[in-house]
């Protein structure tokens, strides 16, 4: 089934911007207008600094990893390159699945052609010469305009045996999601890629040292690897003059909800959730807003002055994640909205390891018990959501599990849902 033909990006093609710039203004299917709108100097730029060179300027620019995790990608990179053997693997997570999140999706449909450069500079760095797309099954635009791009690089000898006529050997090959939420857990994603059920492995070891197929792997966001363009063609003190100490450069931020004008906005790590919220037109009567999606928290309207940033949202005791902000005004029901986010987490638990297994199913239970006031005693429940909670948080193996209980935790706390 077809999404809608185009999201809303209110911002797109503004000349200023550095990652949303080409979007909307390139002919996502023409190399040579990508290359006309400053496509493949970084690559050019890259070749000249050698693979140490690249890593040094991606550390130097600060740049982290914008899935959610914040991970440095100048020490993930580094750490790949550094392990003895080959082959080494690239891998791009385009599993973008993160309740509101739909930024890579407008950097694959609108610019294709720079996430295939900025690949092909990755894998360079890592010493890698093949490399994997794993791309969201329900985004078929985007995967035909990767795959186009891709074919197009491999035809002008941007892909394959003799990269830019350099002597580097890299290609890429699309594998396609099948709708599973938990196959964007990088390890997951791996073994989808190897043909096995897509749950989670234990970390450590961490894919930089046992990845895809036992290998070294770097496996690094679309939003995280097309930002390695600017930092090579403006150089990384200028990409870290750009945000804050702790997060620099820009970022895409996905907002949607009441709001006048949802869509992708990029801005400069700092603004603040109400500036970005101005941007996009916030309504009045505002109750809510979810930051950092299903897995993410709740904040409330006397909060707007949270930088938008890894480590003020820390501070502000929420998250950022992937850069989900969806506002809600008092029409929506926060109780219902609750009760959905709980059936997305059960339906989307793997199953693997009991604490969310089961608990996911438990968290749903008294969620809808409240909801639709069958319990005895909500006072019970919500102590019974903190337990389970908690215990999702501190047992479960991955990511799902520890945030499966972020969002109503944070409505109960700073909201008072429920009372
Ligand atoms: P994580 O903190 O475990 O790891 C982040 C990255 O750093 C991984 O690639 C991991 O391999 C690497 N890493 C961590 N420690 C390392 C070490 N010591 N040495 C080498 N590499 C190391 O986080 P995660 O579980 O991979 O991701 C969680 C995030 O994913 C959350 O913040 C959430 O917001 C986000 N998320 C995003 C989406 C989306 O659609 N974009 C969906 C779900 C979750
Ligand atoms: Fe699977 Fe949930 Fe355990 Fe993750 S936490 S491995 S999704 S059961």
């Amino acid at each position: 089934e077809e999404p809608p033909a185009a999201l809303a990006v209110p911002q797109a093609g503004d000349p200023s911007l550095t990652l949303l710039g080409r979007v909307g203004v390139v002919d996502p299917a023409s190399l040579d207008d990508y290359r006309a709108h400053g496509g493949y100097t970084a690559l050019r730029q890259a070749f000249a600094l050698g693979p140490a060179g690249v890593i040094r300027e991606v550390t130097d620019a600060g740049l982290v990893g914008r899935g959610g995790a914040a991970f440095p990608t100048g020490r993930k990179w580094q750490a790949t390159a550094s392990q003895p053997g080959h082959p080494h693997y690239l891998v791009c997570n385009a599993d973008e699945s993160e309740p509101g999140t739909f930024k890579d999706r407008v950097v694959m449909e609108g610019d294709p052609y720079s996430l295939v450069e900025a690949m092909t500079i990755a894998a360079y760095a890592v010493g890698a010469h093949r490399g994997y797309l794993y791309l969201r099954g329900e985004y078929p635009r985007a995967l035909r305009r990767m795959e186009h791009a891709i074919g197009q690089a491999r035809a002008r000898g941007l892909l394959g045996d003799d990269v830019l006529g350099q002597g580097y050997a890299f290609d890429i090959e699309i594998r396609r999601g099948a709708g599973a939420y938990i196959c964007g857990e990088e390890t997951a994603l791996f073994n989808s890629i190897e043909g096995y059920r897509g749950e989670p492995r234990s970390k450590p070891p961490f894919p930089v040292e046992k990845g895809l197929f036992g290998r070294p792997t770097a496996e690094n966001n679309v939003e995280t690897l097309v930002n390695v363009l600017p930092i090579l063609t403006m150089g990384a003190p200028a990409y870290a003059a750009t945000g804050t100490g702790g997060s620099t450069g820009p970022k895409l931020f996905c907002v949607s909800g009441s709001v006048d004008r949802p869509g992708i906005y990029e801005l400069p790590f700092g603004a603040t959730l109400g500036e970005l919220l101005e941007l996009a037109g916030v309504r009045e009567r505002l109750r809510a807003v979810l930051l950092g999606g299903a897995a993410g928290g709740f904040v409330r309207p006397d909060e707007l002055d949270i930088p938008l940033t890894f480590e003020g949202t820390r501070a502000a005791g929420t998250t950022l994640g992937s850069g989900v902000v969806l506002a809600f005004d008092d029409t929506v029901p926060l109780p219902r909205l609750l009760l959905r986010i709980a059936e997305f987490f059960r339906d989307e638990s793997c199953g693997q390891c009991v604490p969310c297994r089961v608990g996911t199913v438990r968290q749903e239970e008294a969620l809808h018990r409240i909801v639709e006031r069958t319990g005895a005693d909500a006072a019970a429940d919500i102590t019974l959501l903190r337990e389970v909670g908690r215990a999702m948080k501190d047992a479960s193996i991955c990511g799902l599990g520890q945030t499966a209980w972020n969002a109503v935790e944070s409505a109960i706390d700073r909201l008072g849902a429920y009372e």
